[in-house]
């Protein structure tokens, strides 16, 4: 295949790559890429929601406050106000797309308010769907699928482009750009146990590293306290919404230990439960997720595609006790990016789980990602417009 040239060349198709081609596609003509399938990525797997300000009783200082606790006070303050005060616009132009979200929101752990909006429990996919439809229809924006970047290509300390290899043809060549943008995700299929889809290999990380640009807070890996652990079966995530709405963490003799460790107990920020779990563990002990106190009728309801995938996986949530343990979830780090996307090389700019804005610090507020993807790239950087 021969080589291209475009204005903006977009790497991923996940909520911070669609998000930004629709974007940019206002100031020149995108080409997308992606390795696999356009809805192949951690976006459409995710179930809890965004959170955003939008109850009067709520307070923009108060989502900074619980990002700021959660994170454990290593975030950049500046990001974070940047993405909580934005969170209203992003949730608004989602909607302007066509997204539904259920009226009443939900709550997570480190939310001192119902915050989470969300679309049913499995609210990354319509997310997702909704993105890919807009993005399917507008004439400025190309798309190819199963084509994997490879290598950054640059010429006096400039990003000028990429190396990519169509994987359906078997054939590498060139696609030089005025804008590099890596929207390619997190890294969790480098570690054993992780909720990431097969496509988080942290493809963008490598690349960029290699390139020579800054990477900040990567020691700062988050892990879900509670994914299905059970022989044979998937590291299948169970939702922070589920602990919103009253499951309990419990050990084999159906203790709540977790409010020896917080007063927040199963609502405590995710670091500090999986730090309680592995106390615990140390002294023998092994974990469930247990929602059967709850009206079945209400729980098949509320948590569908939760409760259809246990199902599949031969548990009943409704009437087992979940066996769990925490598994990685969330790179917190990343490429480091200033407030537009950029990082430290020209030309090259980073979106979503791929990038340190310093919103999240040491540790991720839940349903504080999807928002990071949509709102820093909501508006373009000056220099591309
Ligand atoms: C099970 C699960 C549940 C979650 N629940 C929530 C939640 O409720 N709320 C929340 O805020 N966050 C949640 N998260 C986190 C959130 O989903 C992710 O952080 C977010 O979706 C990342 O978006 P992204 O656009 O940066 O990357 P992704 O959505 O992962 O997209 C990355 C894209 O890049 C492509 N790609 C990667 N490498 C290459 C390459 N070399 N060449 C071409 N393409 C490439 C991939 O194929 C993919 O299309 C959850 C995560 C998981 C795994």
């Amino acid at each position: 295949m021969e080589s291209s040239s475009v204005k903006f060349l977009v790497i991923g198709s996940g909520i911070a790559g669609l998000n930004f081609a629709l974007s940019a596609s206002k100031y020149g003509n995108v080409l997308l890429i992606t390795k696999k399938r356009l809805i192949d990525s951690a976006t459409a797997k995710a179930q809890g929601g965004i959170a955003a300000v939008l109850d009067p009783n709520d307070s923009f200082a108060s989502h900074i406050k619980d990002t700021l606790v959660a994170g454990h006070f290593k975030n950049k303050k500046s990001a974070v106000e940047y993405l909580v005060k934005n969170a209203p616009r992003a949730i608004a132009r989602l909607e302007s797309l066509g997204m539904k979200f259920d009226k009443k929101a939900r709550r997570e752990g480190g939310h001192s308010f119902f915050r989470v909006a969300h679309a049913g429990d499995n609210t990354g996919a319509i997310v997702e769907k909704t993105l890919i439809k807009a993005v399917s229809k507008n004439p400025d924006i190309e798309i190819r699928e199963h084509t994997k970047a490879i290598k950054i290509i640059k010429k006096n300390g400039q990003a000028i482009g990429i190396i990519a290899h169509d994987e359906q043809k078997n054939c590498t060549y060139e696609i030089r750009a005025k804008a590099v943008i890596l929207a390619t995700g997190g890294i969790g299929q480098k570690f054993k146990n992780t909720t990431n889809p097969k496509i988080s290999e942290g493809d963008g990380i490598d690349m960029a590293s290699s390139a020579g640009a800054s990477l900040k807070d990567m020691q700062y890996i988050q892990f879900h306290p509670t994914v299905l652990f059970a022989p044979k079966k998937p590291r299948f995530l169970l939702t922070e919404t589920l602990r919103g709405e009253g499951a309990k963490i419990i050990n084999e003799n159906h203790e709540q230990f977790l409010k020896k460790y917080h007063p927040l107990a199963e609502l405590a920020p995710r670091d500090i439960i999986c730090n309680a779990m592995w106390k615990e563990e140390k002294k023998g002990h092994h974990f469930f997720l247990d929602f059967t106190h709850k009206d079945s009728k209400k729980t098949k309801k509320d948590f569908p595609y939760i409760y259809k995938n246990l199902k599949k996986y031969g548990f009943d949530l409704t009437k087992d006790s979940i066996p769990i343990a925490p598994a990685q979830h969330y790179l917190c780090g990343g490429i480091a990016v200033d407030l537009s996307g950029r990082t430290s090389i020209p030309g090259l700019y980073a979106y979503g789980e791929t990038a340190r804005t310093g919103v999240h610090g040491a540790n991720r507020l839940a349903s504080n990602s999807l928002l990071e993807g949509l709102v820093f790239t909501m508006d373009i950087p000056k220099e591309l417009r």
